[in-house]
């Protein structure tokens, strides 16, 4: 199905995971809140979706077991990587260079020149196949940093309707981003888009000061969520739109049978005691190692906390070909057997049960509502979804979050989580001892306030602010005409994705 505004969404990786048994290939759904947002919209309006398919090399199966997944309302296109690709344009550009910049951690970049000549090889590519797809007036949307060179790429190869981009990690400040060689490069790119999206406020913000001091003649005018820049004759939009949950298909999840009985064996396993849980995926950017000195220095200058919490965490396994996540990895699991060796109390307690791997729906379902503390500390994140997730799952409300003031869910929830500096130990050991004291009337309350702003800014809100910031015409279905979470997401709400 293809229409002259058939909307396309481009990503890294496609929604669908491809597996491969034998000699065929099988693409199977993916799950997560973005997935369940957008293939609504595209179903509705027999769109697209371009992405990778996480395999290095070409294979003409891949595309077919796609075509086989699909439910033919709108279709995916596999993008083909070659192994160089993957290693310098996946994880050299994107993961050695823009990843560690944008999320304050200069130091640990690998300015290597080959990788971006690779990143600008595949951006082309990826919009090649857009262009491939689109109609003219088509409304194109990409996402995240992996692909901030597609706009420009697209608009080279003639494509005139809408193109807007959101990036889902933070914007670094102007000291870091100029310290990126290709700064100039970037920021040219990132202004032919039509909408420009970023997670929190300090991000634009941080945007356009980068912005109009490489691109002098920017002007910015407005004030409120989205912003009018003009270069020019051009006109572009910058705004804020802090990403949320399925937080209907979270909490629906969590209060299923199979997990309450989940969540029943767990305080049966472990009685009498405050669980406090750490979930992340294996990344320094989520401050692990701090977040375990701190749960050390807790457990040594309140004594009363030994015996009485156990800390659960989950390190879900995650770019190991990179060198510092593996040392990471060492790392943590170090600090860990010594924490342990120190406090265990032989079968009676164990400071800190360690879980390393991808864990199924049930048992992070049963995680969320089973913690009475989740420990959040990323030294900085784009958003983080582990903290609403947390918040939706929690569906008794009687619970903490203890949140990094430098998540972007930090400024949506700073109402209610206690907020960290993840680099202050003995202020992240405070933290922890105020929540296991804190009385549940004011445990109750700092949780509902949560839950309310997670529920009343879910991800089919985001999704569908960011539509109408772009400003689309009214086409059929709903879409551009601000009411795509009504009409065209309303059924996915119901189903609940998670
Ligand atoms: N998650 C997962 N498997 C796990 C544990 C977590 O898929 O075993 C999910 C979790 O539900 C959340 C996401 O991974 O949606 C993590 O998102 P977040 O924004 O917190 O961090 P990111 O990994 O994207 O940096």
């Amino acid at each position: 199905m293809r229409s002259a505004h058939r909307p396309i969404v481009v990503s890294n990786r496609l929604p669908y995971v491809i597996q491969r048994d034998g000699e065929r290939y099988q693409a199977l759904p993916g799950s997560g809140g973005l997935i369940a947002a957008l293939l609504p919209v595209l179903r509705g309006m027999g769109g697209a979706w371009i992405g990778w398919s996480g395999m290095a090399g070409e294979d003409p199966g891949v595309q077919q077991a796609l075509d086989e997944a699909g439910d033919g309302l709108f279709s995916m296109h596999a993008i083909a990587l070659s192994q160089e690709e993957v290693d310098q344009f996946y994880h050299g550009f994107a993961n050695e260079i823009i990843w560690p910049l944008f999320h304050d951690l200069a130091s640990l970049c690998n300015f290597v020149p080959a990788y971006w000549q690779s990143y600008l090889q595949v951006n082309r590519r990826y919009a090649r196949a857009v262009a491939d797809q689109a109609g003219g007036e088509s409304f194109v949307w990409v996402h995240d940093y992996q692909l901030m060179h597609v706009g420009a790429e697209l608009r080279r190869l003639g494509h005139t309707g809408p193109v807007a981009y959101f990036l889902h990690i933070p914007f670094p400040s102007i000291d870091l981003f100029l310290q990126l060689p290709w700064r100039r490069a970037i920021v040219r790119a990132l202004a032919d888009y039509d909408l420009l999206g970023f997670q929190t406020l300090r991000d634009r913000r941080n945007f356009l000061q980068c912005l109009q001091a490489l691109i002098p003649e920017a002007a910015v005018s407005g004030r409120g969520q989205v912003v009018d820049v003009r270069i020019g004759e051009r006109r572009l939009r910058v705004g804020h739109f802090p990403i949320g949950i399925d937080y209907a298909g979270v909490a629906g999840a969590a209060a299923s049978e199979p997990v309450a009985e989940r969540v029943r064996e767990l305080h049966k396993l472990l009685p009498d005691r405050t669980l406090i849980l750490g979930i992340d995926r294996l990344d320094y950017t989520k401050g692990i190692p701090l977040r375990l000195h701190a749960f050390r220095n807790a457990l040594e200058r309140y004594p009363e906390l030994r015996a009485k919490v156990t800390l659960i965490q989950v390190v879900v396994p995650s770019r190991e070909p990179i060198p510092s996540y593996h040392d990471l990895r060492l790392q943590i699991e170090q600090i860990i057997g010594r924490i342990n060796g120190e406090f265990t109390a032989p079968g009676n307690w164990v400071p800190i049960h360690y879980v390393f791997r991808s864990l199924d729906h049930l048992d992070l379902s049963a995680y969320y509502r089973a913690a009475g503390i989740a420990l959040v500390t990323p030294l900085k994140d784009g958003m983080n979804l582990v903290a609403k997730e947390y918040c939706a799952a929690s569906i008794e409300e009687d619970c903490v979050l203890i949140l990094s003031e430098f998540a972007g869910a930090a400024a949506q929830l700073r109402g209610g989580a206690l907020l960290v500096n993840p680099y202050d130990i003995e202020g992240m050991a405070d933290a922890i001892v105020r929540a296991v004291r804190m009385e549940r009337p004011e445990r109750l309350r700092r949780m509902r306030k949560m839950r309310r702003d997670t529920q009343r800014r879910d991800v089919f809100w985001w999704v569908d602010s960011f539509l109408k910031a772009a400003e689309l015409p009214v086409a059929p279905n709903g879409i551009g005409n601000g009411s795509a979470s009504t009409s065209v997401l309303g059924d996915q709400r119901a189903g609940g994705a998670f």
